[in-house]
């Protein structure tokens, strides 16, 4: 099988399930080598990601043994590039310029969330450049969890609708929207179909609690993927609403659900107004990094939307030197 950009993609084996070995000599990966050439070409100081993972080993393990499976929420041949361990990631991401990102993790189920938190907001403190990241989940004490996370220094929060299967509009989710509206802390909401649909995912949903919590800062993953201009929209009429790329102008994406072409200007002016973020998904994604740059590059929306995205609006949301 050919993938879309042209490479040999395989079929999903053991070997290649085991992605991409770790370059060394401070090297990149195939693939990768045109990426500090693209922000340096820009003038930027480097890059920021506002999607990127990382948690428990064991529990990423157990992630991509589902990708690698194409389990039921994955919906599609899904086989992780960069499987590394922790400080090779982060080194890598120093490697490509990546001088923000975030580790988001999330729970799938009750009771594991503050313990997330409690090893993301750690390895923030250990990973130079890694925004303090937590999370949380409907339960009885989520805004207990999220009070100390705030407290504890959190920058940045995911929340899964897709992979947590309840919907945002959950009553022990209202005291965290809350929370974080009134912080100002922004949270990255997977609430798209993509790449498999729930019950709770779409712009319905998550526009309810829009409406319940207007000051909200969300940042909306995947451009809300398959349902771009619902969301795109969104960000039109709340102030605190942005969107992240993650995966979106991606062969692979654009295979499974392309972004509409007659909503370039959109996304243009959204992207000046300091609203799109880049976002790449690393390391679960099944290409090299610079498809996502390579992807944002093609658009043709100009340099100076590429540096907003890939740079100045995170700088000025996250307050980056
Ligand atoms: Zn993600």
């Amino acid at each position: 099988m050919t993938d879309p950009a042209g490479r040999d993609a395989g079929p999903l084996d053991p070997a290649r399930g085991a992605g991409v070995s770790f370059p060394g000599n401070r090297g990149l990966a195939e693939g990768d080598a045109a990426v500090p050439a693209f922000w340096r070409g820009l003038g930027l100081p480097g890059l920021a990601d506002v999607h990127v993972h990382f948690l428990p080993p064991r529990l990423l393990r157990r992630i991509w043994a589902y990708f690698d499976a194409a389990g039921p929420l994955v919906g599609t041949e899904w086989p992780i590039r960069y499987r590394w361990s922790d400080a090779e990631r982060v080194a890598y991401l120093g490697r490509l310029g990546v001088r923000a990102f975030s580790a988001l993790a999330y729970p799938h189920r009750p009771g594991m969330a503050a313990d997330l938190n409690r090893w993301t907001l750690d390895f923030a403190r250990n990973t130079p450049g890694c925004l303090p990241s937590a999370t949380f989940f409907p339960e009885p004490d989520a805004s207990g969890y999220v009070a100390e996370a705030l407290a504890a220094g959190a920058r940045v929060f995911k929340v899964h609708v897709q992979v947590g299967g309840f919907p945002p509009t959950d009553e022990a989710l209202d005291a965290v929207w809350g929370l974080l509206a009134d912080a100002g802390v922004p949270v990255v909401v997977h609430a798209g179909h993509a790449p498999v649909g729930t019950a709770h995912t779409g712009p319905e949903p998550f526009a309810a609690v829009l409406a319940r919590h207007p000051a909200l800062r969300a940042v909306v993953a995947h451009l809300g993927a398959p349902d771009y201009r619902a969301f795109l929209d969104l960000a039109e009429a709340y102030e605190g609403v942005r969107l992240d790329t993650t995966m979106a102008f991606t062969p692979f994406l654009d295979r499974l659900v392309p972004f509409p072409d007659d909503e370039r200007p959109r996304l243009r002016e959204l992207g000046l107004a300091g609203k799109v973020l880049l976002g790449s998904d690393f390391p679960n994604i099944p290409y090299p990094y610079a498809d996502q740059l390579a992807g944002l590059a093609r658009l043709d929306l100009g340099d100076d939307w590429l540096r907003a995205v890939c740079w100045g609006n995170a700088a000025a949301l996250f307050d980056l030197a």
